[in-house]
Order: structure tokens, then C-alpha cells, then sequence
């Protein structure tokens, strides 16, 4: 992939919902998990800062000029629901909402509390997302993430997240180098 898919010194502010933000030296919003890994890959070859955001919901960005890449997921979009399995594979840039729609949609219970959170499925894996004592973490099986460092693609289960109120110890820790790609959910 040689085509130049980043523009440079963008303002943030349009991507973030209280429409604040500072400007990003280079900014993409990849269409493609390929896409995706390729920007990851470039930011560490060239030494560039990568950060990720998702529908900016929970970001209060500085008005000052950002080095580095920043990489906007919401046009990572694909949503695949397997009606009677519950089972379903989501893109991290998926809207909340939009699940819930979608779930509905399908006869399935158990998305309802997302309808009013205006964040992406990446977004609530990251900050732990949920209304109270409803989550995102309840029905997730496992999270697919790119390591920044590595570039290795990994599959994450539940059981090896350990997720807090509002937050999740694994990234807290390893957001330096994961970035959190797909997961999949189970009916309730
Ligand atoms: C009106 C309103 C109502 C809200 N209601 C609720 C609520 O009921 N419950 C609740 O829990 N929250 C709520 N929130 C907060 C917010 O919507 C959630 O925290 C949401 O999950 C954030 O998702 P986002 O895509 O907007 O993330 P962003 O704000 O874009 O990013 C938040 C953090 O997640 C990281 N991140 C984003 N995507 C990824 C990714 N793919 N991989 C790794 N890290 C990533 C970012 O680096 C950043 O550190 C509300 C916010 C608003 C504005």
C-alpha cells in the first residue's frame, strides 16, 4: 500500500463531541483492519507517536498542535450479527448505538443500556463502558488488538482482561502498544 491515506496538520475538533481539540501533525481514518495496521506500522517506522481515538465522546483535547499520527477508527465499521448464536464481530469504529439498533433488529436482548452512549465499540472496550451494573465487558469473549510495537495481531479473551469500573487494567497498562480491533459479543 503506497498511497498516502493520512492528511497532515488537522484540527481535531470536529472529531471529538464537545468540539474541542488541538491540531494532529498527521491524521488518518482508516477504512480497512489492512489499512489500520499499515498506520501503526508506519508511526513506528518512522519514529511518529500513534494515538488512537475513537468517536472522541470521553476526550477533552488540548487546543495545541499534537506530534505525531492520530488515527480516527469510526470508518472501521463492519458489524456482522449471527442471529442465533448471539455471536458478533465488530469493528472497533462501530457505534454504540448502532449496536443496539442492530441488535434489536435481530430479536436480540441485552444491547439496550449502549442506545445513548455516543462513543465506538473500541472507545467502551478501552474505558469500560456500561450503565450501572450493565457493561460492555458482561457479554465481550475476547478483543483483537494490534501490538504497536510489534505489529502483531493478537486475540485477547475476557478472562485475561481485567476489567474496573470504568476502565480496564490492561490498557491502562498496555495501551502503549495495543489497540483494540474487533470483539465479539454473546446473547444475554
Ligand atoms: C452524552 C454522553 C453520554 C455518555 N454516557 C455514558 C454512559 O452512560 N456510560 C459510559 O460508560 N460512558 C458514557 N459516556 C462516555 C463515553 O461515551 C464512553 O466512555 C465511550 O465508550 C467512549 O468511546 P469513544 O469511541 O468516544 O472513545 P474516545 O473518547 O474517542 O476515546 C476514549 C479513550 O479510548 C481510547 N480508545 C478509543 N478507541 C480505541 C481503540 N480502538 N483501541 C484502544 N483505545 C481506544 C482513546 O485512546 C481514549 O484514551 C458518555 C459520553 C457522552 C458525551
Amino acid at each position: 500500500m503506497n498511497k498516502k491515506i493520512f492528511s497532515e496538520n488537522c484540527n481535531l475538533s470536529s472529531y471529538t463531541t464537545i468540539k474541542v481539540g488541538g491540531v494532529a501533525e498527521y491524521f488518518a481514518e482508516p477504512r480497512s483492519i489492512k489499512e489500520f495496521s499499515y498506520l501503526i506500522k508506519w508511526a513506528n517506522l518512522n519514529k511518529q507517536r500513534c494515538q488512537i481515538i475513537g468517536a472522541g465522546s470521553n476526550l477533552l483535547i488540548n487546543n495545541i498542535f499534537i506530534k505525531g499520527l492520530v488515527v480516527c477508527t469510526k470508518k472501521l465499521k463492519s458489524l456482522k450479527i449471527e442471529p442465533y448464536s448471539g455471536i458478533i464481530e465488530a469493528e472497533a469504529g462501530v457505534m454504540l448505538p448502532t449496536l443496539s439498533n442492530s441488535l434489536a433488529k435481530n430479536g436480540l436482548q441485552g444491547g439496550e443500556w449502549a442506545v445513548g452512549i455516543p462513543g465506538t465499540l473500541g472507545g467502551a472496550i478501552y474505558m469500560n463502558a456500561g450503565t450501572g451494573n450493565l457493561s460492555l465487558a458482561k457479554n465481550l469473549i475476547s478483543v483483537k488488538v494490534i501490538n504497536n510495537k510489534t505489529h502483531e495481531k493478537l486475540e485477547i479473551e475476557k478472562k485475561d482482561i481485567n476489567f474496573e469500573y470504568r476502565f480496564n487494567i490492561i490498557n491502562q497498562v498496555l495501551v502503549v502498544f495495543l489497540k483494540i480491533l474487533k470483539i465479539i459479543m454473546q446473547q444475554n
